[in-house]
Parts: structure tokens; C-alpha cells; sequence
């Protein structure tokens, strides 16, 4: 039997999508920006949802009206330390972006459309503005991390991945991503010092965790990657 939908609004909890699934083996809710998702086993009962709602319906609500959608209008605002940027509509015309120093404006016109197309334009202009500061800053971090620790890379190129964080080459050649100017501080660092370490050990083995342990203590480099891993690589990271 394939998996139903239902969607109703609760006059408490909002707007509640419920997936019958002939798999599921329990009651699964998830908190969306557009719904609370409720996935149960094909014999539930609607009392059953309704029970389930009673109990985690309000922190759902609770945890769904915090989630940022990924979405930029003119209140987006990006407030990192090394890295601000907002939105103004100012522009007599198109878009521009102006700003140095990690702190940059979108410039765009009163009567800009935040929906369909505008979107990417605006995405767009965001990591151009990403990738400037994050050429400036990155690659100087790393030189000056590189030298405290005693490591030496070959070269460092800026990209705007959005599958991964940072690598390095077997030739100590060591990519880092825009988007990790959008990471709190110690994570940064402990990106740069996992690609640094990988100039002296290529695999994740037991050696190269000692060795970047060694490198971030106190803290724990699996503590910190554990972290790391709450954060998506891109312009929405949470
Ligand atoms: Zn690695």
C-alpha cells in the first residue's frame, strides 16, 4: 500500500501534514517552516494524532516559527564577526553591492521583486560579496594558523562549494569554502587546522585525530567536527 497525505489546519498547532506510511513503525513529527509533518504507521488512529499533537504540538509550533526559511527579502541580514552584510532599496536602478571589510550592502530598487527570479539575483550577489571578503580573509588566517602550528601548504584558493567545508591535495594545495565566513570563530580555525593537518596525514586514521587534537586543545577536534555538523555548507547554514 502506497504512503497517504493529509493535510489539515490544527486551531492550535497551524498547518499539519500527516503522511500515513505502511513502513513507519511509531509516530514521527518534524517541525518545517511550512508545516509540522506528522509520518505514521497505516493503523494509526486520528486519535492518535491528536494525542501526539497534545503532547509535542506546542514545542513543534514553537520550533517551526524559529526556523529561518531560506529566503532573502529586504529584513535579510547576515551578522557574523568577520562577515555583515544587509539589504537597502536604494538603488535608482538594478542591483549593486557596495562595502569593504566584511561589511557589505545589497543595493536594489524599491519596487524589487523578493519572489521567483529575484531570488537567485539576490543569492548571487550575496556570495559575490561572500567571496570577496572571504579571498581577503581565509587564505590570511590560514598563512597565519599554518605558522603558529609549524604546518606548510603549497597554495590556497577560495571556491563557494557547497558540498564541503575545506579539502586538501595530496600536494598540500588546501581549497576552503566562502561559506565558512558564515561559521562561528572556533570553527573556522578548526576547519582550517583539520585541512592543515592533512598535510601531514591525508586519511581520517587514529594519527591524523591525535595529530589534530594535538592542534586545537583544549578542545576536542571530534567534539568540534560533532559541531560542525549542525551547520550546512551554504548561504542558509542553520
Ligand atoms: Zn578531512
Amino acid at each position: 500500500m502506497p504512503a497517504t497525505k493529509q493535510t489539515f489546519q490544527h486551531p492550535l498547532f497551524g498547518p499539519i501534514i500527516v503522511t500515513r506510511n505502511p513502513r513507519a513503525r511509531r509516530i514521527i513529527m518534524r517541525a518545517r517552516p511550512d508545516a509540522i509533518y506528522i509520518t505514521l504507521p497505516t493503523a494509526a488512529r486520528e486519535s492518535d494524532i491528536e494525542r501526539a499533537l497534545e503532547q509535542h504540538g506546542g514545542k513543534l509550533k514553537e520550533l517551526r516559527q524559529n526556523i529561518r526559511p531560506a529566503f532573502i527579502d529586504k529584513n535579510f541580514t547576515i551578522e557574523t564577526r568577520h562577515f555583515k552584510l544587509c539589504i537597502k532599496e536604494d538603488s535608482p536602478d538594478g542591483i549593486r553591492i557596495t562595502g569593504k571589510e566584511g561589511a557589505y550592502t545589497i543595493h536594489c530598487t524599491r519596487d524589487f521583486d523578493y519572489s521567483g527570479e529575484g531570488q537567485p539575483i539576490l543569492e548571487n550577489a550575496a556570495k559575490m560579496a561572500l567571496r570577496h571578503c572571504a579571498s581577503l580573509l581565509l587564505p590570511k588566517r590560514l598563512k597565519e594558523l599554518a605558522g603558529t602550528h609549524g604546518f606548510t601548504f603549497s597554495c590556497c584558493s577560495v571556491r563557494d562549494s557547497h558540498s564541503r567545508w575545506g579539502s586538501c591535495s595530496s600536494r598540500g594545495s588546501i581549497n576552503l569554502s566562502i561559506y565558512l565566513l558564515l561559521l562561528p570563530e572556533e570553527l573556522i580555525d578548526y576547519v582550517l587546522l583539520h585541512e592543515l593537518c592533512h598535510t601531514v596525514e591525508m586519511s581520517h586514521s587514529e594519527r591524523f585525530w591525535s595529530l589534530l587534537d594535538r592542534h586545537t586543545a583544549p578542545a576536542h577536534a571530534k567534539a568540534l567536527r560533532n559541531c560542525l555538523k549542525d551547520y550546512k555548507v551554504g548561504l542558509f547554514p542553520k
